[in-house]
């Protein structure tokens, strides 16, 4: 019989993932992990630091891989803008970034 790890519901018709967690705590996780991040992309874009240096790209790019994994696409494309519209730190991560808005418009 499955349980949850997370908030330990159980029951014979109860699906959990490979980790062991349930639909719903999927989506909790998935919704703070999303939360977490738009909040850093503020903090950083608010930062001056970001105006000398320019802005990491990773977590636009998770932010944007998971919007990915849940087919939103709209949303997708309008992380990766932000990305764009950002003074960003020169690398391969923010080329790969700016090359996958361009396929994605
Ligand atoms: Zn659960």
């Amino acid at each position: 019989m499955a349980m949850c790890k997370v908030c330990g519901k159980k029951g014979f018709f109860f699906r959990v993932n490979q980790e062991g967690i349930c639909g719903k705590c999927v989506s909790t996780k998935a919704q703070e992990t999303e939360e977490k991040l738009l909040k850093l992309i503020e903090d950083i874009e608010s930062e001056g630091k970001a105006a000398a240096w320019g802005v990491a790209p990773w977590p636009y790019e998770q932010l944007a891989d998971m919007y990915r994994d849940k087919n939103e696409s709209r949303k997708e494309v309008a992380v990766l803008e932000r990305f764009a519209a950002q003074k960003h730190a020169p690398g391969p991560q923010a080329v790969q970034l700016l090359e996958r808005l361009k396929q994605a418009q």
